[in-house]
Protein backbone atom coordinates (compact mmCIF):
# COMPACT_ATOMS: atom_id res chain seq x y z
CA UNK A 1 0.00 0.00 0.00
CA UNK A 2 2.94 2.33 0.56
CA UNK A 3 5.54 1.37 -2.13
CA UNK A 4 7.65 3.61 -2.94
CA UNK A 5 6.80 5.72 0.23
CA UNK A 6 9.68 6.93 2.77
CA UNK A 7 8.95 7.17 6.08
CA UNK A 8 11.17 9.15 8.89
CA UNK A 9 9.96 7.75 12.54
CA UNK A 10 12.03 9.19 15.62
CA UNK A 11 12.70 7.54 18.56
CA UNK A 12 11.89 4.00 16.51
CA UNK A 13 15.09 1.49 17.82
CA UNK A 14 12.61 0.87 20.61
CA UNK A 15 8.67 0.28 22.09
CA UNK A 16 6.10 1.72 20.06
CA UNK A 17 8.15 3.84 17.40
CA UNK A 18 9.67 0.85 16.69
CA UNK A 19 6.53 -1.10 15.84
CA UNK A 20 5.10 1.88 13.71
CA UNK A 21 8.53 1.45 11.82
CA UNK A 22 7.94 -2.36 11.24
CA UNK A 23 3.85 -1.57 10.28
CA UNK A 24 5.00 0.96 7.53
CA UNK A 25 8.10 -1.35 6.29
CA UNK A 26 5.52 -4.42 6.70
CA UNK A 27 3.24 -1.34 3.89
CA UNK A 28 6.56 -1.09 0.94
CA UNK A 29 7.10 1.62 2.93
CA UNK A 30 11.38 2.81 3.60
CA UNK A 31 12.34 3.78 6.92
CA UNK A 32 14.73 5.87 8.44
CA UNK A 33 15.32 4.49 11.87
CA UNK A 34 16.45 6.78 14.98
CA UNK A 35 17.09 6.65 18.73
CA UNK A 36 19.19 5.77 21.26
CA UNK A 37 20.54 2.19 21.89
CA UNK A 38 23.76 -0.03 20.87
CA UNK A 39 25.03 0.55 17.76
CA UNK A 40 25.62 -3.09 17.08
CA UNK A 41 21.99 -4.20 17.71
CA UNK A 42 20.79 -0.76 16.30
CA UNK A 43 22.53 -2.12 12.80
CA UNK A 44 21.15 -5.45 13.20
CA UNK A 45 17.70 -4.28 13.67
CA UNK A 46 18.15 -1.71 10.95
CA UNK A 47 19.51 -4.95 8.55
CA UNK A 48 15.83 -7.35 9.51
CA UNK A 49 14.06 -4.46 8.83
CA UNK A 50 14.93 -4.44 5.01
CA UNK A 51 15.41 -7.83 4.76
CA UNK A 52 12.22 -8.94 5.97
CA UNK A 53 10.21 -6.49 4.72
CA UNK A 54 12.47 -5.74 1.27
CA UNK A 55 12.79 -1.73 1.91
CA UNK A 56 15.50 0.59 1.95
CA UNK A 57 16.27 1.59 5.84
CA UNK A 58 18.83 3.71 7.08
CA UNK A 59 19.45 4.92 10.15
CA UNK A 60 19.85 8.19 12.20
CA UNK A 61 21.48 8.92 15.34
CA UNK A 62 20.43 12.30 15.82
CA UNK A 63 19.49 12.95 18.99
CA UNK A 64 16.03 14.88 18.82
CA UNK A 65 16.63 17.21 21.96
CA UNK A 66 18.81 19.53 19.17
CA UNK A 67 17.29 21.17 16.53
CA UNK A 68 20.34 20.76 14.31
CA UNK A 69 20.10 16.91 14.57
CA UNK A 70 16.61 17.08 13.72
CA UNK A 71 17.66 19.19 10.34
CA UNK A 72 20.46 17.19 9.50
CA UNK A 73 18.22 13.70 10.18
CA UNK A 74 15.34 15.00 7.49
CA UNK A 75 18.25 15.79 5.03
CA UNK A 76 20.35 12.84 5.71
CA UNK A 77 16.93 10.84 4.94
CA UNK A 78 16.21 12.63 1.65
CA UNK A 79 19.53 11.67 0.66
CA UNK A 80 19.75 8.25 1.35
CA UNK A 81 16.47 7.73 0.96
CA UNK A 82 15.11 9.80 -2.11
CA UNK A 83 12.34 11.98 -0.01
CA UNK A 84 10.39 12.11 3.28
CA UNK A 85 6.81 11.38 2.37
CA UNK A 86 5.59 10.36 5.84
CA UNK A 87 7.24 11.56 8.76
CA UNK A 88 6.49 10.07 12.78
CA UNK A 89 7.08 12.06 15.83
CA UNK A 90 7.52 9.72 18.50
CA UNK A 91 10.75 10.20 20.49
CA UNK A 92 9.77 10.82 23.76
CA UNK A 93 10.58 10.30 27.35
CA UNK A 94 9.32 10.85 31.09
CA UNK A 95 9.70 11.98 34.39
CA UNK A 96 7.96 11.97 36.94
CA UNK A 97 7.44 14.76 40.14
CA UNK A 98 5.43 17.20 41.30
CA UNK A 99 5.03 20.65 39.94
CA UNK A 100 7.30 22.29 42.91
CA UNK A 101 9.99 19.63 43.18
CA UNK A 102 10.39 19.19 39.21
CA UNK A 103 13.55 19.50 37.82
CA UNK A 104 14.37 22.33 35.49
CA UNK A 105 16.91 19.86 33.57
CA UNK A 106 13.93 17.45 33.33
CA UNK A 107 11.19 19.82 32.41
CA UNK A 108 13.51 21.23 29.83
CA UNK A 109 14.68 17.80 28.52
CA UNK A 110 11.19 16.94 28.11
CA UNK A 111 9.88 19.90 25.96
CA UNK A 112 12.86 19.79 23.76
CA UNK A 113 12.27 16.27 23.12
CA UNK A 114 8.48 15.75 23.10
CA UNK A 115 7.51 18.84 21.69
CA UNK A 116 10.26 21.20 19.86
CA UNK A 117 11.53 18.27 18.48
CA UNK A 118 8.22 17.34 16.31
CA UNK A 119 8.21 21.44 15.52
CA UNK A 120 12.05 20.92 14.01
CA UNK A 121 11.05 18.03 11.93
CA UNK A 122 7.95 19.26 10.62
CA UNK A 123 9.86 22.45 9.66
CA UNK A 124 12.19 20.73 7.76
CA UNK A 125 9.78 17.98 6.18
CA UNK A 126 7.03 19.89 5.49
CA UNK A 127 8.19 22.14 2.62
CA UNK A 128 9.27 18.50 0.03
CA UNK A 129 5.91 17.61 1.31
CA UNK A 130 3.85 20.59 -0.26
CA UNK A 131 6.26 20.45 -3.45
CA UNK A 132 5.33 16.72 -4.18
CA UNK A 133 1.52 17.10 -2.98
CA UNK A 134 1.65 14.40 -0.44
CA UNK A 135 2.76 13.91 2.66
CA UNK A 136 1.04 12.58 6.26
CA UNK A 137 2.45 14.11 9.52
CA UNK A 138 1.86 11.88 12.84
CA UNK A 139 2.55 12.83 16.01
CA UNK A 140 2.83 10.36 18.98
CA UNK A 141 0.79 12.10 21.10
CA UNK A 142 -0.65 10.46 24.60
CA UNK A 143 -3.86 10.95 26.55
CA UNK A 144 -1.83 13.20 28.41
CA UNK A 145 -2.38 15.11 25.01
CA UNK A 146 -5.85 15.31 26.07
CA UNK A 147 -6.57 14.93 30.30
CA UNK A 148 -3.87 15.48 33.02
CA UNK A 149 -2.35 13.23 35.57
CA UNK A 150 -0.50 14.60 39.06
CA UNK A 151 3.61 14.51 39.03
CA UNK A 152 3.83 14.89 35.01
CA UNK A 153 3.98 18.23 34.32
CA UNK A 154 5.90 18.98 31.97
CA UNK A 155 4.79 15.15 29.82
CA UNK A 156 0.96 17.27 29.68
CA UNK A 157 2.05 20.51 28.77
CA UNK A 158 4.28 18.61 26.14
CA UNK A 159 1.81 16.41 24.97
CA UNK A 160 -1.12 18.89 24.80
CA UNK A 161 1.35 21.25 23.29
CA UNK A 162 1.80 18.61 20.32
CA UNK A 163 -1.77 18.20 19.66
CA UNK A 164 -2.25 22.34 19.77
CA UNK A 165 0.79 22.29 17.00
CA UNK A 166 -1.02 18.74 14.81
CA UNK A 167 -3.94 21.26 14.31
CA UNK A 168 -2.20 24.18 12.90
CA UNK A 169 0.27 21.95 11.19
CA UNK A 170 -3.11 20.38 8.87
CA UNK A 171 -4.64 23.76 8.79
CA UNK A 172 -2.03 25.35 7.07
CA UNK A 173 -1.35 21.86 4.84
CA UNK A 174 -4.89 21.33 4.13
CA UNK A 175 -4.72 21.96 0.49
CA UNK A 176 -1.09 20.29 -0.26
CA UNK A 177 -2.54 16.71 -0.15
CA UNK A 178 -0.42 16.50 3.57
CA UNK A 179 -2.57 15.30 6.53
CA UNK A 180 -1.34 16.37 10.52
CA UNK A 181 -2.53 13.87 13.33
CA UNK A 182 -1.82 12.93 16.80
CA UNK A 183 -2.06 9.55 17.91
CA UNK A 184 -3.09 9.74 21.70
CA UNK A 185 -2.40 6.39 23.39
CA UNK A 186 -3.19 4.81 26.67
CA UNK A 187 -0.78 2.68 27.99
CA UNK A 188 1.59 0.99 26.39
CA UNK A 189 3.72 -1.87 27.75
CA UNK A 190 7.41 -0.44 26.43
CA UNK A 191 10.01 0.38 28.25
CA UNK A 192 8.87 3.63 29.27
CA UNK A 193 6.14 2.10 31.34
CA UNK A 194 8.36 -0.77 32.46
CA UNK A 195 10.11 2.02 34.13
CA UNK A 196 7.43 3.53 35.72
CA UNK A 197 5.49 0.14 36.98
CA UNK A 198 8.78 -1.01 38.38
CA UNK A 199 9.52 2.17 40.38
CA UNK A 200 5.86 1.98 41.66
CA UNK A 201 5.95 -1.90 42.82
CA UNK A 202 9.25 -0.97 45.01
CA UNK A 203 7.36 2.31 46.47
CA UNK A 204 4.30 0.63 46.98
CA UNK A 205 6.06 -2.59 48.39
CA UNK A 206 3.95 -4.77 46.16
CA UNK A 207 4.92 -7.13 42.91
CA UNK A 208 5.77 -5.72 39.38
CA UNK A 209 2.51 -7.45 38.48
CA UNK A 210 0.02 -6.34 41.28
CA UNK A 211 1.48 -2.39 40.40
CA UNK A 212 0.77 -3.17 36.68
CA UNK A 213 -2.68 -3.71 37.64
CA UNK A 214 -3.06 -1.22 39.68
CA UNK A 215 -1.57 1.24 37.29
CA UNK A 216 -4.21 0.14 34.59
CA UNK A 217 -6.77 0.01 36.66
CA UNK A 218 -6.46 3.82 37.95
CA UNK A 219 -6.94 4.86 34.43
CA UNK A 220 -8.40 2.48 31.60
CA UNK A 221 -11.69 1.08 32.26
CA UNK A 222 -10.05 -1.42 30.04
CA UNK A 223 -7.64 -3.23 31.92
CA UNK A 224 -5.18 -4.54 29.05
CA UNK A 225 -2.89 -2.88 27.42
CA UNK A 226 -2.12 -1.60 23.78
CA UNK A 227 0.72 -2.85 21.81
CA UNK A 228 2.83 -1.21 19.53
CA UNK A 229 1.41 -2.90 17.02
CA UNK A 230 -2.03 -1.84 17.27
CA UNK A 231 -0.48 1.43 17.31
CA UNK A 232 1.64 0.53 14.25
CA UNK A 233 -1.78 -0.18 12.21
CA UNK A 234 -3.11 3.04 13.24
CA UNK A 235 -0.22 4.81 11.44
CA UNK A 236 -0.68 2.71 8.76
CA UNK A 237 -4.53 3.71 8.49
CA UNK A 238 -3.65 7.29 8.70
CA UNK A 239 -0.81 7.04 6.46
CA UNK A 240 -3.31 5.27 3.85
CA UNK A 241 -5.51 6.87 0.94
CA UNK A 242 -8.77 6.22 2.89
CA UNK A 243 -7.33 8.69 5.52
CA UNK A 244 -6.49 11.50 3.32
CA UNK A 245 -9.11 13.75 4.35
CA UNK A 246 -8.48 12.90 8.13
CA UNK A 247 -6.55 15.77 9.24
CA UNK A 248 -6.21 17.93 12.83
CA UNK A 249 -7.49 14.98 15.11
CA UNK A 250 -6.19 13.22 18.04
CA UNK A 251 -6.97 9.74 18.03
CA UNK A 252 -7.26 8.42 21.10
CA UNK A 253 -6.17 4.24 21.41
CA UNK A 254 -6.89 4.46 24.85
CA UNK A 255 -9.17 1.80 25.72
CA UNK A 256 -11.25 4.33 27.42
CA UNK A 257 -9.40 6.14 29.15
CA UNK A 258 -10.50 9.47 28.20
CA UNK A 259 -13.65 8.42 27.76
CA UNK A 260 -14.27 9.24 31.22
P1 LIG B 1 10.46 3.93 24.67
O1 LIG B 1 11.26 4.42 25.83
O2 LIG B 1 10.27 2.47 24.48
O3 LIG B 1 11.07 4.51 23.31
C1 LIG B 1 11.48 5.84 23.20
C2 LIG B 1 12.33 5.99 21.95
O4 LIG B 1 12.74 7.36 21.85
C3 LIG B 1 13.60 5.15 21.99
O5 LIG B 1 13.90 4.68 20.70
C4 LIG B 1 14.66 6.16 22.44
O6 LIG B 1 15.99 5.83 22.04
C5 LIG B 1 14.15 7.40 21.71
N1 LIG B 1 14.66 8.65 22.26
C6 LIG B 1 14.61 9.11 23.53
N2 LIG B 1 15.22 10.30 23.61
C7 LIG B 1 15.67 10.60 22.36
C8 LIG B 1 16.38 11.70 21.81
N3 LIG B 1 16.77 12.73 22.56
N4 LIG B 1 16.68 11.67 20.49
C9 LIG B 1 16.31 10.61 19.72
N5 LIG B 1 15.63 9.55 20.20
C10 LIG B 1 15.32 9.56 21.50
O7 LIG B 1 9.07 4.70 24.79
P2 LIG B 1 7.62 4.44 24.12
O8 LIG B 1 6.71 4.06 25.21
O9 LIG B 1 7.73 3.60 22.92
O10 LIG B 1 7.25 5.94 23.74
C11 LIG B 1 7.22 6.41 22.42
C12 LIG B 1 6.29 7.61 22.36
O11 LIG B 1 4.97 7.21 22.70
C13 LIG B 1 6.67 8.73 23.32
O12 LIG B 1 6.48 9.99 22.70
C14 LIG B 1 5.69 8.55 24.45
O13 LIG B 1 5.45 9.74 25.14
C15 LIG B 1 4.47 8.06 23.70
N6 LIG B 1 3.49 7.37 24.51
C16 LIG B 1 3.80 6.22 25.15
C17 LIG B 1 2.83 5.57 25.90
C18 LIG B 1 3.09 4.29 26.62
O14 LIG B 1 2.22 3.86 27.38
N7 LIG B 1 4.20 3.64 26.42
C19 LIG B 1 1.55 6.13 26.00
C20 LIG B 1 1.27 7.31 25.34
C21 LIG B 1 2.24 7.92 24.60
Amino acid sequence: MLNGKMAVVTGSTSGIGLGIAHALAGQGCGIMLNGFGDKAEIEKLRQELAKTHGVKVGYSPADVSKSSDVRDMIAQAGNELGSVDILVNNAGIQFVAPVEDFPEDKWNAIIAINLSASFHAIKAALPQMKQRKWGRIINIASAHGLVASTDKVAYVSAKHGLVGMTKVVAMEAANHGVTCNAICPGWVLTPLVQKQIEARAKEQNVTVDQAKTALLSEKQPMLQFTSPEQIGALAVYLASDAASTITGTALSIDGGWTAQ
